[in-house]
């Protein structure tokens, strides 16, 4: 796919040494066959080949026996792989079951006819994705009545410095897929392109020992290192460990708290298992880092809180358990995990972050109390 990628960037002439660029997988969640899409200029269109010039207004896109049908009532291009080349936003219109959406981009936009859907790839400057990807991450959190407009800067400020190091440390997520970060908060939420440009251009974390952009949106009131959640990952002395603050910074979050009951027969579903007998936490921070249970043999096994995590999201919903700050409590054939927070408590909390910009502290401030120790360079 990034041979591709070159022989059109060859093709539309893109110098390949310019600005760098994020490729990201955009609409992942909706496996789209057949959606519209609005052009507000001409737009030059490359596939099987050949190029030409689409006129703007509203064009459609479908998928039919593996060929991906663009079309609008005077012309009809098809092929399995198209690339259309954009200076101005477009808007791309889904029609799913229960509702219809638009999201707006700019940037280069592929095509690909993929496992009977289409899989959209949007290539665009690393500064306007993290630029766009912060507004979207943080979305309500900018629209706070006690902030100031100083805070909102300072809070996008740390916000995109964070994404844009993890940005730098983690392009090979989707590898696989052909693209680098996917447009859900598995990577990093993106609901389209604001066109605006970044506080701080190029400056990333970096300190004496490994330091990533992870962020979360609420702790709970408990931060944590990343060796917690990925087993394997360092121990590093550039996460904020323990209190988000005296009282928690967090705690107007609508996540602070939470409360989820799971039938036994859920729960052996998310563990593979038969005649569950009891199940306990074993915690690093008091964060879950694992979880060991029994069965009626009496075995005990063990199931990282990745693995349980990922399990339980894709069984039940991401909802259900929605961080790894809980405990468990066995209640007749049920059990109830009680909780805090949304994510994994590891690098920024944006309620934690949200709070200090209210309170007047500077992104410099805020990152240093989340990432200690670490410094920005470009
Ligand atoms: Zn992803
Ligand atoms: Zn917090």
């Amino acid at each position: 796919m990034r041979f591709l990628l070159l022989i059109f960037s060859l093709i539309v002439g893109a110098s390949l040494f310019a600005e760098p660029e994020v490729r990201i997988g955009i609409l992942t969640k909706y496996s789209l066959t057949e959606f519209e899409i609005q052009l507000t200029d001409t737009t030059r269109i490359f596939y099987l080949g050949k190029d030409t010039t689409l006129s703007k207004g509203k064009w459609s896109v479908k998928l039919k026996e593996g060929k991906i049908y663009f079309s609008n009532t005077n012309l009809k291009i098809q092929g399995e792989h198209i690339l259309l080349r954009s200076n101005k936003a477009f808007t791309i219109t889904v029609r799913s079951k229960d509702k219809i959406f638009s999201r707006s981009y700019t940037g280069n936009l592929e095509f690909y006819s993929k496992n009977k859907r289409i899989l959209l790839v949007l290539t665009l400057p690393v500064e306007e994705y993290v630029s766009s990807s912060t507004y979207s991450e943080l979305g309500e959190l900018l629209f706070d009545k006690s902030m100031t407009e100083k805070g909102k800067n300072e809070l996008i400020a740390s916000q995109e410095i964070v994404i844009r190091t993890y940005i730098k440390n983690e392009k090979q997520r989707h590898e696989k897929e052909g693209y680098d970060f996917c447009d859900l908060t598995h990577c990093i939420h993106f609901a389209g392109n604001i066109n605006k440009l970044s506080i701080y251009p190029g400056e990333i974390l970096t300190g004496k020992n490994l330091v990533n952009g992870y962020f979360h949106s609420t702790c709970g009131g408990k931060l944590t290192g990343p060796e917690v959640f990925w087993s394997k990952h360092e121990v590093s002395s550039h996460y904020k460990r323990g209190n988000d603050g005296e009282e928690a910074n967090c705690k107007s979050s609508p996540h602070f708290n939470w409360d989820t009951i799971l039938a036994t027969s859920e729960l052996e579903e998310i563990l593979d298992e038969e005649n569950l007998i009891s199940i306990q936490t074993e915690t690093k921070d008091e964060r879950v880092m694992s979880l060991k249970y029994t069965n009626s043999d009496q075995k005990q096994k063990v199931i990282s809180i990745a693995a349980f995590s990922t399990k339980t999201g894709k069984l039940h919903g991401w909802n259900k358990i929605k961080s790894n700050y809980f405990t468990i409590t066995k209640i007749g054939s049920h059990y109830r995990f009680k909780g805090h927070g949304l994510g994994h408590g590891i690098g920024l909390c944006q309620w934690g972050a949200k709070n200090l910009a209210v309170n007047g502290k500077s992104h410099l401030e805020i990152l240093e109390f989340y990432f200690p120790g670490t410094e920005l360079r470009k």
